[in-house]
């Protein structure tokens, strides 16, 4: 026995909207790795990116897998996954570019920061190979090699903080891009009976199951929660009416809110995920296709927020805000017409709302009819009783508000990866887990084999 190492590999961008995903490649390579004899630290850590990163790919999610093996077995795992990712990533495809990075012993500082980036922000492929090159992390880039920046951010990102887990499960070749046969009503049961620890497993407003993706990709489902057992369980229960090739457990950021982070408007950039809190400036209105639009203002500057026509319920709220209220408003921020920057809202925390006060014209002070204008500075005259007061104002009236102070997302179904859904607040953990326990990924070739 040569001397042991701690190791982290990591991969990204592999796939393509045609096919593929890199977490199918990642089930491949854990498989691959277990035959190797490699000791496992972690679960597969999924990590989710920026999700508003101009260049990201579905998703925008990357893979680390951290092990401990002898130190000369690298050269092989290197080698092998580098193969897998020839073979099976959407090289054709124009914005697939994989990147794999291989680090050694513990994450350092900046790598972790880096990852920070990643999610929060934008990243350069130069500032990774940089990282890389400064401790010594072996790199690979497939064309451009976009995926090393990917690649590098999933390894910094060691999920320390909250985190949850997915169950992925794949569907054999010959499925792909069929209609994928998991009875929904098992979903329904399922989540009856796992909530509140499993989330996003189907939308209650449209009844539309989400743990089966769209399009050719070899998903064939993926359960999401708090922990590997109840992804399992509710894995176990759901009645599935095709092969599953392979499935894997995940720990990853998703559902976290990973990615948002408090910045002042003047701070905002295309495509930055953030979070401002300020006030209502005016009234929100409604534009073409049901989108609602209001501006929200910090002090050092001023936004426009959109609710867009997807976010279902949260419309009405947006619509309802008034002058003045104090808001929180999430999301990722785009250039929109005219230069202006505009925050697409995934979460509106509504924290205080403002008196709306309506100006309307004077009742009579003789037979309580609302009186009516008689012209700019002229006053009002009731046209009841034919009184005329030329003296008389606008009275302001306080008008009822018809939402309340609280948080608003939009439905599961439009909700991003990393979103944190309502189910899971006051769910969050902390803390470094341990290694894989129990049943967490089949096949296992090991145990196959006994
Ligand atoms: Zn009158």
């Amino acid at each position: 026995m040569g001397p042991e190492t701690t190791a982290h590999l990591g991969l990204d961008d592999t796939d393509s909207p045609r096919g593929g995903c890199t977490t199918y490649l990642a089930a491949l390579l854990l498989e691959l790795l277990c035959e190797l004899g490699v000791e496992w630290l972690d679960y597969p850590n999924l990590i989710r990116l920026n999700p508003n990163a101009p260049w990201k790919t579905r998703g925008n999610g990357a893979i680390c897998l951290r092990f401990r093996c002898e130190r000369e077995l690298l050269d092989e795992v290197f080698a092998r996954a580098s193969e897998l990712v020839a073979e099976t990533a959407e090289l054709w495809h124009e914005n697939t570019h994989p990147g794999l990075v291989l680090l050694e012993g513990p994450v350092p500082a900046p790598v972790r920061l880096f990852a920070k980036k990643a999610i929060r922000g934008l990243v350069s492929v130069d500032e990774a190979l940089k990282l890389c090159a400064r401790y010594g992390a072996r790199a690979l880039g497939f064309k451009l090699g976009r995926g090393i920046s990917g690649a590098l951010a999933a390894i910094g990102e060691t999920l320390v903080g909250d985190h949850t887990y997915e169950l992925l499960a794949y569907r054999t070749p010959e499925n792909r891009g069929l209609p994928r046969a998991v009875e929904a009503r098992s979903v329904v049961e399922m989540d009856e009976a796992t909530r509140p620890l499993t989330f996003n497993n189907y939308d209650p407003a449209t009844g539309r199951v989400l743990i089966t993706p769209r399009g050719p990709d070899p998903v064939l489902l993926g359960v999401r929660g708090e922990s590997p057992d109840v992804v399992l369980r509710a894995f176990k229960m759901l009645r599935i009416g095709e092969p599953v090739e392979r499935w894997a457990i995940f720990r990853t950021n998703q559902g976290t809110d990973a990615h948002l982070v408090r910045r002042l408007v003047r701070e905002l950039r295309p495509h930055l995920p953030a979070i401002v809190r300020g006030y209502v400036i005016g009234s929100p209105r409604m534009i073409a296709g049901g989108h609602v639009i209001f501006s929200v203002s910090d002090g050092s500057g001023e936004v426009d927020c959109a609710a867009y026509e997807p976010s279902g319920p949260l419309r009405r709220v947006a619509l309802s805000l008034w002058d003045g209220d104090v808001v929180e408003v999430a999301g990722g921020v785009k250039m929109g017409p005219g230069g202006r920057l505009t925050l697409n809202i995934e979460r509106l925390k509504v924290v205080e709302l403002a008196p709306k006060l309506l100006a309307e014209n004077p009742r009579c002070p003789r037979c309580g009819k609302r009186m009516k204008s008689m012209g700019r500075g002229k006053g009002f005259r009731c046209p009841k009783c034919g009184l005329r007061d030329p003296g008389a104002q606008k009275v302001l009236v306080e008008a009822p508000r018809n939402i309340r102070p609280g948080l608003y997302l939009p439905p599961p179904r439009s909700q991003r990866h990393l979103t944190k859904p309502l189910r899971r607040y006051g769910l969050e953990k902390y803390g470094p887990p341990g290694p894989p326990r129990g049943e967490w990924f089949w096949p296992n070739p090991l145990r196959r084999r006994r």
